[in-house]
């Protein structure tokens, strides 16, 4: 009973802790988000599986140091964001950034992850279109990645912003493809372009025959469906060869290169390593 008891207690005291730091983390970024101060982007290349030199790729990544709480993963902060609402405002902080920095990267294109809270709100990807018009970006050279999270959502407003997107010509990316929800189903409604398949699925490949298999099953359905596959968490040349081999289109993961300030892709001009 008394460790029933106690552990109750660390139960209430564990969940009082979260919330402080949900809160603390709400507070320092709203505070943030006054003058758009200590948020800048990472980029992480993803690279053809055949190799060859077609323009240049990127995943634009979230950074954000706070004075008071450190650099805070972006895992964190985008939760808090998108359970705050404040999602919108550092949406808009964060594409201002990457537009800036497009210009820099010159024709490479760049997938921008948006979040589901993002295309809940209608008239988004107008607004979006309009921004990056506006910084005299080509939407051809922006991916749209949205994670499966939107299919549980299943929601009209999500899917008329998607197809706007896709109609403005932006491409579009399912993220973490296989960590749960989409169904076929949906895939084929859908505008999409692009399967990122989760590492998850790619730690699979290292288990065994059993994960060779998944992933090639999912690779022939995504190719069944005219989209192009794109497999994230690519940390070794044995990982990248299963991946070729089954016929990934994109690689990416730390063994091409870990997320890097832009400047590392100014000064060396080829992606990082
Ligand atoms: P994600 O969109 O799935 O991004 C990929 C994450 O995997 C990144 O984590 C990246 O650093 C990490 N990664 C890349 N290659 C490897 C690898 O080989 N091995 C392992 N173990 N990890 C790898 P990061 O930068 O910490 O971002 C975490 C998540 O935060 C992202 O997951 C995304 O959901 C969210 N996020 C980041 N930036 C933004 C943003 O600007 N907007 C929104 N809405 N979400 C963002
Ligand atoms: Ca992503
Ligand atoms: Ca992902
Ligand atoms: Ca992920």
């Amino acid at each position: 009973k008394l460790r029933e008891t106690l552990e109750v207690i660390r139960y209430d005291r564990r969940m009082e802790s979260e919330d402080l730091d949900h809160k603390h983390i709400e507070r320092e970024l709203r505070r943030a988000l006054t003058d758009g101060s200590g948020f800048t982007m990472y980029y992480q290349p993803i690279l053809p599986a055949k190799g060859g030199d077609g323009p240049l790729r990127y995943e634009a990544l979230a950074r954000w140091f706070s004075p008071e709480l450190g650099q805070v993963p972006p895992d964190q902060f985008i939760k808090v964001a998108e359970a705050s609402g404040l999602i919108m405002q550092l949406g808009w902080v964060l594409l201002d950034h990457i537009c800036k920095d497009m210009k820099l990267l010159k024709d490479a294109k760049v997938s921008i992850n948006v979040s589901p809270t993002q295309l809940m709100s209608r008239g988004f990807a107008e607004k979006f279109t309009a921004y990056v018009r506006a910084h005299d970006i080509s939407p051809e050279r922006i991916e749209v990645e949205v994670t499966e999270q939107i299919v549980l959502r299943d929601d009209v407003t999500i899917s008329q912003e998607l197809i706007t997107l896709s109609a403005n010509g932006f491409t579009l990316a399912l993220d973490d493809f296989g960590t749960g929800f989409a169904s076929i189903g949906y895939l084929m409604r859908m505008p999409f372009d692009a399967l990122k398949i989760d590492r998850s699925f790619v730690r699979a490949i290292e288990e065994g025959e059993d994960g060779m298999r998944m992933i090639r099953s999912i690779i022939g359905l995504a190719r069944a469906m005219g989209l192009s596959i794109v497999a994230e968490g690519v940390e070794t040349e044995t990982d990248a060869a299963r991946l070729r081999i089954n016929g990934a289109d994109f690689l990416q993961g730390y063994h091409y290169g870990r997320p890097a300030p832009i400047d590392h892709y100014l000064r060396t001009a080829t992606p990082a390593s």
